[in-house]
C-alpha cells in the first residue's frame, strides 16, 4: 500500500514478445523549464505536484532523467495512414512506465518530443511548443466535456530550437492514457509477427481493459465486440460536440476507447458535415460527417487481425466478425440519438425524434448556424439569436419540439438543466486556441493559455466568464487550417 505520493511504476507491457517495443536511451535537452503542470491530474496519479514543479520534476518530464523504477521504451505499431498500410512506432515518444494510482488504476505515462527512437525514420524525434500546448489545451477540454481521452500532465520547454518550416521553440509534452494499445498495434502483430503474437497482444489487451472476458464464450469475439462498443460511444460523443479528430488513421485509434493523438483536430463552428480543417486531408476522408463511417472502416481492420483467433474454422470466424461489425453503425446511431435527445431535453425514446433532429441540423446547415451556439440558444430560450429565428421552417420546428417536450412531463427547469449539462458553452474555439498559442510562442506569455485552460475546465457552466468565450471566430479570420502536430 502506497501512502506517500510518488512514482509507482510497473511495466506489464514488457511481458509481450520483444518485437512489440525497444528499450531506449535518454536524449537530454539543454535547459528544461516547466511551462504547464496539471496539478490536479498529478495528484490523482498519486504524484506530488510540488515535486513535479521542482527543477528535478522538470528534468524528469523533459526526459533528462528517469524517475525511480522507470524502464524507458518506445512501442512498435503499424497503421493505415489515409488508407495506406505502413509499419510505424513511437518515433518521438518515450513510455516512462505504467503508474499505478492510489485507486489501483494502471496509467501509461508517456513523453512526447523526447528525442529519436529506433522508429524515428527521418524525423528528429522532437516537438515544438505550439503543437504541444495545443494538444494539452484540447485534450484537457475533451476531458472536461466528459469525453474519454488521454490527458495532459505537463508541457516543459527544452531550451532548444526545432527546425520546422521556421525555427520554433522546442517542448516536451507528458501525457497519460489508459494504454497506448492501438488498432495499429494489432496490425503490427499480424503484419510483423505471427498468430502467436496477435494472441499474446489480444490476451494482454483483454486483461488490461476488458476483465469481463473470462466469462465470455469466445474471448476474441468478446474483445472485438467491446472495442466496437466503446468506439460507437466515443464517436457519438465526438459528433455531439462537433469534434473533428482530423487524422483517424488506424494507429490513432485506441483499443481502450479513449481519444488519442491530438494533431490536426479542431472543433466545428457552423454546422456542415463536410467540414475539414486538416491541411493534408484534401479528399475529406476524415471530415466531420465521415467520422462514424471511418471508425467502422478502422474497426474492420481491427477485426481482420482477430479473425485467426476467433475460430479455427476461418469461414466461420469471418462470419462471426462480420456480424459484430455490422452492428457498429447501428450502435453508433443509437448512441447519437440518445445524446441528441439529451441536447434537446428529451428522455423518452420516440420514433419521430430522428426527423426532429435532422430537420434542425438541416436548418443549421442552410443558414450556416454555429453548431455549439445553436444548442446553447435553445437551452436558454434565446431563439432570437439564431440566424433562422424568423423563418417559417423554424417556427414549425420549434412547435414540434415544444409538443414533443409535452410528452416528457418535465418541468421547464428540469428540461433546461438537462440541456445545459449536455450543451457546452465553451469549446476550444480555433481562434481562441490560436490567440493563446501566439501569446505563448511569440511573446513567452503563458497567461492566455492558462486562462483558456481554466475556462475550458468548466464547459457547461453558465457564467459571464464562460459566455465571454462563446463567440465563433470573426468572419474576417477566413477558413481555418490545422497541421499534423509537429
Ligand atoms: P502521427 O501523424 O502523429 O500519428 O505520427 C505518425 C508517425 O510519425 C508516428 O510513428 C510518429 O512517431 C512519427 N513522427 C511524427 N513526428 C516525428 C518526429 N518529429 N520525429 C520522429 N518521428 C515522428
Ligand atoms: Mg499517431
Ligand atoms: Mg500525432
Amino acid at each position: 500500500e502506497q501512502i506517500q505520493p510518488g512514482w509507482n511504476l510497473e511495466h506489464s507491457y514488457t511481458a509481450l514478445p520483444e518485437k512489440f517495443f525497444r528499450k531506449i536511451e535518454l536524449n537530454p535537452v539543454h535547459s528544461p523549464k516547466m511551462i504547464l503542470l496539471n496539478r490536479e491530474l498529478a495528484s490523482s496519479l498519486g504524484l506530488d505536484p510540488d515535486e513535479l514543479q521542482s527543477e528535478k520534476g522538470a528534468s524528469i518530464l523533459a526526459g533528462n532523467e528517469l524517475p525511480a523504477g522507470s524502464l524507458p521504451l518506445a512501442q512498435a505499431y503499424a497503421g493505415h495512414q489515409f488508407g495506406n498500410f505502413t509499419m510505424l512506432g513511437d518515433g518521438r515518444a518515450l513510455l516512462i512506465g505504467e503508474q499505478i494510482t492510489p485507486f489501483g488504476k494502471r496509467v501509461d505515462i508517456q513523453l512526447k518530443g523526447s528525442g529519436r527512437t529506433p522508429y524515428s525514420r527521418g524525423g528528429d524525434g522532437r516537438a515544438s511548443l505550439g503543437p504541444m500546448l495545443r494538444e494539452y489545451i484540447i485534450s484537457e477540454a475533451m476531458y472536461a466535456l466528459g469525453i474519454p481521452t488521454n490527458r495532459s500532465l505537463s508541457v516543459v520547454r527544452t531550451g532548444e530550437s526545432v527546425i520546422r518550416e521556421t525555427k520554433q521553440p522546442g517542448a516536451v509534452l507528458t501525457r497519460t492514457a489508459a494504454s497506448h494499445l492501438r488498432v495499429g498495434t494489432f496490425q503490427f502483430a499480424l503484419g510483423g509477427g505471427t498468430e502467436e503474437d496477435v494472441k499474446a497482444l489480444a490476451d494482454y489487451a483483454l486483461e488490461r481493459h476488458f476483465p469481463g472476458a473470462d466469462r465470455a464464450e469466445n474471448r476474441y469475439l468478446f474483445l472485438l465486440k467491446e472495442v466496437i462498443r466503446r468506439q460507437a460511444e466515443l464517436i457519438a460523443d465526438w459528433q455531439l460536440v462537433g469534434f473533428i479528430h482530423g487524422v483517424m488513421n488506424t494507429d490513432n485509434m485506441a483499443i481502450s476507447g479513449e481519444t488519442i493523438d491530438y494533431g490536426p483536430c479542431a472543433f466545428m463552428n457552423s454546422y456542415d458535415p463536410n467540414t475539414v480543417f486538416s491541411s493534408i486531408d484534401v479528399q475529406g476522408r476524415y471530415s466531420y460527417g465521415n467520422q462514424p463511417r471511418i471508425a467502422g472502416w478502422n474497426l474492420a481492420r481491427f477485426a481482420e487481425t482477430l479473425v485467426p483467433l476467433i475460430d479455427e474454422d476461418q469461414e466461420k470466424a469471418v462470419e462471426l466478425a462480420q456480424a459484430e461489425l455490422s452492428s457498429y453503425l447501428d450502435l453508433y446511431h443509437q448512441n447519437w440519438l440518445h445524446g441528441m435527445r439529451k441536447k434537446l431535453g428529451l428522455s423518452l425514446e420516440v420514433e419521430k425524434d430522428e426527423s426532429l433532429f435532422n430537420d434542425l441540423l438541416d436548418l443549421m446547415q442552410e443558414y450556416e448556424a454555429d453548431y455549439t451556439n445553436t444548442f446553447r440558444a435553445l437551452t436558454f430560450q434565446k431563439c432570437e439569436e439564431l440566424p433562422f429565428s424568423d423563418t417559417v421552417k423554424f417556427m414549425d420546428w420549434k412547435a414540434r419540439w415544444k409538443e414533443r417536450l409535452q410528452t416528457e412531463q418535465k418541468s421547464e427547469k428540469e428540461v433546461q438543466e438537462m440541456m445545459q449539462s449536455h450543451n457546452p458553452a465553451v469549446i476550444p474555439r480555433n481562434h481562441r486556441v490560436e490567440e493563446a498559442l501566439e501569446a505563448a510562442v511569440q511573446r513567452g506569455d503563458y497567461s492566455v493559455v492558462k486562462k483558456l485552460i481554466n475556462v475550458l475546465a468548466d464547459p457547461y457552466a453558465h457564467t459571464p466568464e464562460q459566455e465571454a468565450y462563446c463567440s465563433p471566430p470573426p468572419e474576417s479570420s477566413g477558413p481555418y487550417q490545422t497541421y499534423c502536430g509537429t
